[in-house]
């Protein structure tokens, strides 16, 4: 078990210990805040060119060591290897984009009177991150990319289960030529390290990706020091497909909508809403596509499923599923490690507990509609508004759906929402501002208006 003074990491496929790291104290934290004020002033102090070209080399370090960080993903949060190739690789672009952005973070020149008036984009200082265990590498670099490129210090605190991955890349930084400081990893308990990031008075920004219930917290302490805060939260995103669509693709692609990281996702498609002429076909289609899921060993390329993060999340998973529930049911692994199979729970009323909260684990709930305007009452009827997906032939109804449907990442025919040059975030308790794409920098700076005057000196 973990304790205050170290994190033990396990293996989510075995549950072999992989490492301990010792766990950041609210000292060690305001240490790193002063170390990180220091090497914020002279970054922001360096010509754009420049922390554009060392955020380059940091790209290329993490290209350099994809296989290396992903098969520490592997073993300490039980992704599948592809995934953790990928998750790798989105570092490396996400460093890449973000040091384009800093040649490209212009202000704007207004038109006044009696003078000249133009915006300047400052960085806001020392800004902390505050991780989730879902995806590690990637919602580190979405908030550390963009924050370094606008001319910050970042101070990393990655979740408990998961620091080791947020380590090396620290380490990678460093070899790559980053100022000293200007990165720093905290492993440590959220409680403690995590809320002492978001009580420092000279922290000035969080980014915090994580659970609704935690968020809430971090928006209410850090508000009481008016920091910015950013929020990527929880999601119960629905799969609508309706009855003019190509059910078959659509069939096929709904298992790694949800099943995809073991359901770990906060995008992941967990509420199926299909139109009642085609759900007996849908759920015919269905039905083989689960069963024939490969969930194993994550480090074999063939493994499409891996493990649970943990014996909590799988505790937590399996209160919501009654073993004589009706459904679909896919095959897992007997023995250590944490597992749950594929699971697709149909005749659930729509206001069920496992069709209304957010299980993160690898079960969806199939749910019929009668027409649009159901499916969109029902898409809707959640707290939560992250992503969404819509199958359908008629571009007219899937452009109106997905303009209906209050979420922030709509996909059509597809179940693609996270690139990282397109903005990404939620609607309604899914969350607070955006991330990614084109404006990803500004989240990190303050504007300020500077009118310089063109009349003589005043007589
Ligand atoms: P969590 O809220 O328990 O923890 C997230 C992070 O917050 C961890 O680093 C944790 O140590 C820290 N933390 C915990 N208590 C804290 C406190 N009091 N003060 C400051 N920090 C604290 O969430 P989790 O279980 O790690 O992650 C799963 C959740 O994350 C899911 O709900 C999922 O939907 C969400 N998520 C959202 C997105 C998104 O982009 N919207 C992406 C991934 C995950």
């Amino acid at each position: 078990m973990s304790n205050e003074h170290e994190l033990r990491v396990l293996n989510p496929a075995t549950e072999e210990v992989v490492a301990t790291v010792p766990a950041a104290t609210a000292d060690d934290v305001d240490a790193a805040v002063e170390r990180a004020a220091h090497a914020q002033t002279a970054w922001a102090a360096c010509a754009p060119a420049d922390r554009a070209r060392l955020l380059r080399r940091f790209a290329s370090a993490v290209d350099g060591h994809i296989e290396e960080l992903a098969r520490l993903e592997v073993r300490e949060a039980g992704h599948t290897v592809g995934n953790a190739r990928w998750e790798a690789g989105n570092v490396r672009d996400l460093l890449d984009y973000a040091a384009g952005g800093a040649e490209r973070l212009t202000g704007r020149q207004i038109p006044v009177p009696g003078g000249l008036d133009i915006t300047l984009l400052e960085p806001l200082g020392v800004v902390g991150v505050i991780a989730p265990w879902n995806f590690p590498m990637p919602i580190a670099a979405w908030g550390t990319a963009p924050a370094l490129a606008a001319g910050n210090a970042v101070i990393l605190k990655p979740a408990e289960t998961t620091p080791l991955t947020a380590l090396r890349l620290a380490e990678l930084a460093l070899e790559a030529g980053l100022p000293e400081h200007l990165f720093q990893v905290l492993p440590g308990a959220g409680p403690v390290a995590g809320n002492a990031l978001v009580e420092h008075p000279d922290v000035a920004k969080i980014v915090f990706t994580g659970s609704t219930a935690v968020g809430k917290q971090v928006l209410a302490k850090g508000s009481a020091l008016l920091k910015r805060i950013t929020l990527e939260l929880g999601g119960k995103s629905p799969n609508i497909v309706f009855a003019d669509a190509d059910v078959e693709a659509a069939a096929a692609a709904a298992p790694m909508s949800f099943l995809d990281n073991s359901g770990q996702d906060c995008c992941a498609r967990t509420r199926i809403l299909v139109q009642r002429s085609v759900y007996d076909r849908f759920l015919d289609l269905l039905a083989p596509a689960i069963e024939s899921v490969r969930v194993g060993d994550p480090a074999d390329e063939q493994t499409q499923m891996g493990p649970l993060i943990s014996r909590a999340q799988l505790e937590s998973v399996r209160s919501y599923v009654d073993a004589d529930a009706p459904g679909i049911r896919g095959k897992a692994p007997e023995g250590p490690g944490f597992w749950f199979p594929p699971t697709v729970l149909t005749e659930v009323a729509p206001d069920a507990r496992v069709a209304v909260e957010e299980v993160f684990g690898p079960v969806a709930v199939v749910i019929p509609f009668e027409d649009e305007a159901d499916a969109v009452r029902l898409a809707n009827d959640t707290p939560y508004g992250l992503a969404g997906s819509v199958w359908s032939r008629d571009i007219g109804r899937a452009l109106r759906v997905s303009g209906a449907v209050r979420a922030g990442n709509l996909s059509v025919n597809s179940h693609s929402s996270v690139r990282y040059w397109t903005p990404f975030g939620g609607f309604k308790q899914s969350g607070i501002g955006r991330e990614l794409g084109p404006d990803a920098l500004t989240a990190f700076t303050e504007t300020k208006n500077v009118f310089i005057s063109t009349e003589g000196p005043a007589q």
